[in-house]
């Protein structure tokens, strides 16, 4: 069967398709060396979509070999050549869009709207590369002394890797890949275990796009697969993007090596809600923040922080706009919340309720009890919210990464920014007020790095940098925007005398 197939057949069925995938390397589809295999299911309705090799060296060994090989003639490919077939990988994109956000929704669980934003996103970034011969222009500088010029080119460096989450199936490594091969480096991507088929799908269209054999490949795997990438002495830099103890690991692992590395990490992100705020809209919008994608999202916006008398006003409002919530297959029109990821992952956000609810907090929604009527073997949650809570209890500590919001009241917005200050993580954040002297205080102040001022997620668009601040992110150059054309390219700087 091949690959094609496979994905159709995973993709089409959700009915026990129990294929195991291949990797892509030098140009073709082949069979892993793994020994064992995982299991791709569909969270909507529990049924096995395909098995996934559980890579390790060897697949790692052969992707990298293909991709050195690939790299000294891509690499002298000019770069408007090398932007052609980026061009026709964007039109395939189109052309298959839908394919790939059913794809992505069967194999993650979002509804079928959310797979449609992040394809879309994804397209963004392939559409940022393709403007590579602008963007990947150096600079110079005539007579930096009497009769010296100096100019620097940026030039690609070898092989790159990407290793990425669950969570956006379709986009994330779409963050890192285009920007990677339009500066003329060679690529291994590594997608998570849990969700590779929208990748299988996306590598089908690369292979159609017409890139030369071994300048992308797919891997397949967990640890194994991570700790061969990070150890190959043939790969020059890691882009990584998942949970903030996994990211560290691979900082520090992938450093280690002499690589350069991004690792964006983990979140817990807060919302300020002034009283002077849109009471209305700061409701709903934080709602769909905090519960899209079912919480499993980086810019969620997990913890709002009512300050003063916005706490009142803002807590029956986020039980009443949560409510509206309708929960079920993402596949199916209506529905604006599917399943977490895996059954543990539902065990896991369970035990936060339990934590919650022994901490003292009070339960002013409880999701648990949801179960689908048609699919009574699917991993729903109904939407959850925890109001009294407190800054030291774990539920606003941790990250649960589920359908669950922590409210709580801060007496005063310097209480409030203290609150966000001291926690570890800064990812994302957002301020809901009238106040332009509170918003501009805000952003002044407070670490993460992505920030949305009456904006209920704050993502970055393909030509801003995407990334956090403190414990959410490990290394200097971020994802996507100009970063990246950074991270993948090094500068020479060439200084000329003619006699
Ligand atoms: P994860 O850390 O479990 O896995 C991420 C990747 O690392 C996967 O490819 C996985 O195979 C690999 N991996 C897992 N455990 C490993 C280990 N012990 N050693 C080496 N590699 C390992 O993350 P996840 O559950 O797939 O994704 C959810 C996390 O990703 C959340 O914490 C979320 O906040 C984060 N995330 C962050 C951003 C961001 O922009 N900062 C974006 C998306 C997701």
């Amino acid at each position: 069967m091949n690959p094609q197939e496979q994905a159709t057949l995973a993709g089409t069925t959700g009915s026990g398709a129990a294929t195991t995938l291949k990797i892509f390397v030098g140009g073709r589809w082949v069979d892993s060396s793994a020994k064992t295999t995982g299991e791709v299911r569909n969270p909507a309705t529990n049924a096995l979509l395909a098995r996934v090799p559980m890579g390790g060296t060897d697949d790692v060994e052969r992707a990298v070999q293909a991709a050195q090989k690939a790299y000294p003639a891509w690499r002298a490919t000019p770069p408007v050549n090398r932007v052609r077939p980026m061009f026709k990988f964007r039109e395939l994109l189109e052309k298959h869009f839908e394919d790939i956000a059913r794809i992505c929704t069967l194999e993650h669980g979002k509804t079928i709207e959310e797979s449609r934003s992040s394809v879309r996103r994804a397209v963004d970034n392939v559409e940022l590369a393709c403007g590579i011969p602008s963007l990947m222009q150096g600079a110079s500088l005539e007579d930096v002394a009497t009769g010296i010029d100096s100019q620097y080119f940026r030039q690609p460096m070898g092989v790159f890797a990407a290793i990425t989450p669950f969570n956006f199936p379709a986009m994330v490594p779409m963050w890192f890949l285009p920007h990677a091969i339009a500066c003329g480096n060679t690529f291994v991507l590594k997608p998570s275990e849990r969700v590779p088929l929208s990748q299988m799908r996306m590598f089908e269209l690369l292979q159609e796009a017409g890139f030369p054999e071994g300048v992308v490949n797919l891997v397949h795997g967990g640890k194994d697969a991570v700790d061969a990438i990070l150890d190959h002495p043939g790969i020059v830099g890691v882009s990584f993007v998942g949970s903030s103890p996994v990211a560290h690991y691979v900082y520090k692992r992938g450093a280690e090596k002499g690589k350069r590395v991004q690792a964006l990490g983990g979140a817990k992100n807060f919302v300020l809600v002034m009283p002077d705020a849109d009471m209305a809209r700061a409701a709903s919008v934080s709602t769909e923040s905090c519960f899209g994608c079912a919480g499993e999202r980086c810019l969620a916006n997990s913890v709002v922080l009512g300050v003063g008398e916005a706490y009142d006003a803002i807590k029956t409002r986020l039980v009443d706009e949560a409510k509206k919530i309708v929960v079920g297959d993402g596949t199916e029109g209506g529905i604006t919340m599917g399943p977490v990821i895996s059954a543990a992952h539902r065990e896991k956000v369970l035990s936060y309720i339990e934590k919650g609810i022994a901490e003292g907090a009070t339960l002013a929604l409880d999701g648990r009890a949801f179960k689908h009527p048609k699919h009574p073997d699917g991993y729903y949650l109904g939407p959850t919210i925890f109001t009294d809570v407190k800054p030291d209890m774990v539920i606003a500590r941790e990250e649960i990464f589920g359908p669950v919001l922590c409210v709580m009241k801060a007496d005063t917005f310097e209480s409030a920014v203290e609150i966000v200050k001291k926690h570890e993580l800064g990812n994302a954040s957002s301020i809901f007020t009238s106040s332009g002297k509170y918003a501009r205080e805000y952003r002044w102040r407070v670490e993460p790095s992505m920030l949305g001022v009456n904006i209920g997620v704050a993502a970055p668009m393909a030509f801003f940098p995407f990334g956090g601040a403190k414990g959410s992110f490990f290394g200097d150059l971020k994802a996507h925007g100009r970063d990246s054309i950074e991270f993948y390219t090094d500068k020479k700087v060439t200084i000329t005398r003619w006699f």
